[in-house]
């Protein structure tokens, strides 16, 4: 029996249940698509932290499908990173010199209403787990020195076909950094298991761990354990997270995020502004708030605890600094 996949049974994907769970009251319900195409994706890990009787819970705005989010909003997209124009087969993106990203699943932990990755068109073939196209196009680029896996979550796949992919990739000489990026470990720390420990100790390549984690809260002692496995093997954990409205976007929550990441030598690489996809306009803030709160966050913490604080322009060749022009 594999523990993390029967946790991952437990996640809620019915709104009645969860608003049970939760004990909404019929106006809160009001507020909620109860039905969103986007469905409800939610670890019960995550849903135990939710405060009861509340929509105002930062960890369930990150999941809950408001009503908001069918006005429309201007400049609110489906594709508002233009993934597809970067798309050299169904799961390889090739955007920036040196990287290349592999959507290997569209499979994740949860579902974040927020995702710019939401109305992704997936590899759902019967292939879906070969990625012999996509070998091929890597042996022959060898100007990719760098690989991501993405998704979806690369941590849903099962352990057979990531530990087939991470050695088909360790094959290809010129691949010199393997980079995860990941949110399972926040839902389902479960995941970090030995047979996973047990793969990365065997990758030639340079690991690099991304994870992206939004509030303080969704670091408890059992998530920053399984972390700690990971860092334990040499190999750096980062944290990437979205300013999102009502989430994170006060100086007391960030000045929390940024201290325990450090305090557990996870170091915050990126403060993302909000990619403006379709049905999250809910959740922006304004690039100078944005602003202001990494200048008084600069005056509290030290320099490697401050992320970047980028956005991703359709078209340009790297993140966009928001910080000094
Ligand atoms: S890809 Fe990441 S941000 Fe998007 S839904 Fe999955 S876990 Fe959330």
């Amino acid at each position: 029996m594999i523990i993390w996949r029967e946790i991952q049974k437990q996640n809620f994907k019915d709104w009645k249940k969860l608003s049970e769970f939760l004990q909404l009251d019929h106006q809160q319900l009001e507020e909620i698509v109860l039905r969103p195409d986007f469905p409800l994706n939610l670890p019960l890990r995550l849903a135990e932290k939710i405060a009861k009787n509340t929509l105002d819970d930062p960890i369930l705005r990150q999941f809950v499908p408001l009503k908001k989010e069918l006005e429309e909003a201007l400049g609110y997209k489906l594709d508002p990173v233009q993934d597809a124009s970067f798309r050299k087969s169904s799961k390889l993106l090739h955007k920036y010199e040196g990287r290349a990203l592999l959507v290997c699943t569209s499979v994740c932990a949860m579902h974040c209403r927020f995702c710019f990755r939401q109305n992704f068109n997936y590899d759902t073939s019967p292939e879906q787990t070969s990625f012999a196209t996509e070998l091929a196009l890597l042996t022959e680029d060898p100007s990719i020195t760098e690989i991501i896996l993405s998704g979806g979550d690369p941590l849903s796949l099962s352990h057979l076909t990531l530990e087939r992919l991470i050695k088909d990739l360790d094959a290809i000489p010129h691949l010199k950094k393997l980079r995860f990026h990941t949110r399972f470990p926040m839902g389902i720390p479960e995941r970090i298991d030995e047979a996973f420990l047990n793969l990365l100790t065997h990758i030639r390549m340079q690991t690099i761990f991304i994870i992206h984690c939004n509030h303080p809260n969704e670091l408890d002692e059992d998530v920053l354990a399984a972390l700690k496995k990971i860092q334990k093997l040499g190999i750096p954990v980062l944290n990437q997270c979205v300013l999102l409205s009502g989430v994170n976007d006060s100086l007391v929550t960030l000045h929390e995020l940024f201290e325990k990441l450090t305090n557990h030598g996870i170091l915050p690489y990126y403060l993302h502004q909000l990619d403006q996809v379709k049905g999250a306009s809910h959740f922006e803030v304004e690039e100078n708030r944005g602003r202001a709160l990494i200048d008084a966050l600069t005056a509290k913490l030290p320099g490697y605890a401050i992320p970047k604080y980028v956005r991703e322009v359709p078209g340009k060749m790297s993140k966009t600094s928001l910080v000094n022009g």
